[in-house]
């Protein structure tokens, strides 16, 4: 039976707004929209105040660090909250996979669609197998030591073996945490249809380590017992000392961009490569208590996603949150540009596009209402519904 939803705005996010539009939906697909009075609705047409859009997609996720929610200090920069994840992940599995299912519930209510999902171990496996919400599992590689650099390989594939073939991949986790000749295998490792989501630049450290060889990072590998010997400052930053490494045809998600330069996105466009940017605003609020500078993304080639990062580093897992905080510190962002951050980019950077991330004829997206919205403004009292 088909349904019919219409609100003040209905938001299709690859096409033009409709003012009083109409949504029709068949077993969740969408079969038309339509303006108000439009002769082809013959049923009764439920109407909600307010805009409706298409469920979010959570592009940065790490499902299985939920449990600890409250548990990591906020604002101590990026490698003391590495540190803290490290000592304090380990716990219980039952505690661990009663606050996956939990986080899951929370972001489906929320209206998410989709999450691009990291991993280390294969402990989600089975929540995901039972979700409403689509994932894309990315199975992190951590690799200094060029001994165990075929190990790990080997492990990732062995994790990855849990998860749906068609929505998983294997990725390395930061530059900071892979060696070269890390890079230099994995890209011989993997198929052209091998989503990269890898952390960028989350952390000025980052930086100095790829360009003096100096700052926390060392302390961080001689605590570890990592020899970084031969690793050799590169008198730039990091991901214009990376990039190459990583293999052209793949598409490649730079997560966080935290202290990503005018520069660093020069160099990305000039490498001519799939990328998208994700955005993960509380989370760097949390942790590093900044924000990325968004002026700088805005009109470049690439696309921008959002994620919310993991409960560890996150008190919501909500993309309406991120939204909000993005919006409170960018007055000049609108919401028809932001809703596509949120939406289909997300969709496109996990090759979901075909089935999810905006209003049209044949996907089956979702539907989702974003109520207190006069004027399609983001605020703080913009309040969201699931309503497919
Ligand atoms: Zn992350």
């Amino acid at each position: 039976m088909i349904q019919y939803f219409s609100a003040d705005y209905v938001i299709p996010v690859t096409s033009d707004p409709i003012k009083n539009g109409i949504v029709a939906i068949e077993d969740g697909n969408i079969v038309g929209l339509y303006r108000e009075n439009d002769p082809a609705v013959k049923a009764d047409v439920e109407h909600f105040s307010g805009v409706l859009i298409p469920g979010f997609v959570n592009t940065h996720c790490h499902l299985e660090l939920s449990h600890l929610e409250n548990v990591i200090p906020s604002k101590t920069g990026l490698i003391e909250f590495i540190g803290n994840v490290v000592t304090k992940r380990g716990q219980d599995v039952e505690r661990i996979k009663e606050a996956m299912v939990e986080a899951d519930r929370r972001m489906y209510e929320s209206g998410i669609q989709a999450v691009g999902d990291h991993v280390n171990t294969s402990i989600s496996a089975e929540v995901k197998s039972k979700s409403k919400i689509i994932y894309h599992t990315f199975v992190e590689i951590i690799c200094m030591k060029d001994d165990e650099v075929l190990n790990k390989i080997d492990e990732a594939r062995d994790i990855e073996f849990y998860f749906d073939p068609n929505h998983s991949s294997i990725t390395p986790h930061a530059p900071y945490s892979c060696s070269k000749s890390l890079f230099k295998t994995y890209k011989k490792s993997i198929s052209d249809d091998n989503i990269i989501s890898i952390h960028n630049q989350e952390s000025e450290e980052e930086n100095k380590l790829f360009r003096y060889k100096s700052g926390e990072f060392l302390k961080f590998y001689e605590k570890m017992g990592i020899d970084v010997d031969c690793f050799k400052a590169q008198a730039r930053n990091s991901i214009q000392s990376y990039l190459n490494f990583l293999p052209a045809s793949n598409h490649t998600i730079l997560v966080h961009n935290t202290y990503t330069s005018i520069k660093d996105l020069d160099f990305i466009n000039r490498m001519a490569r799939k990328v998208t940017l994700c955005l993960c605003p509380k989370a760097n609020l949390y942790i590093e208590d900044t924000l990325p500078k968004v002026q700088l993304f805005l009109n470049q080639k690439f696309d921008i996603a959002l994620g919310t990062d993991s409960l560890a580093s996150n008190d919501t897992l909500s993309i309406l949150e991120e939204l909000k905080t993005l919006h409170k510190a960018n007055k000049e962002l609108t919401f028809l540009e932001t809703i596509k951050w949120a939406t289909i980019n997300g969709a496109k950077a996990l090759g979901l596009d075909n089935e999810i991330g905006s209003l049209e004829v044949g996907k089956k997206p979702g539907l989702v209402l974003l109520k207190n919205m006069p004027n399609l403004k983001i605020n703080d009292s913009v309040e969201v519904q699931r309503i497919i």
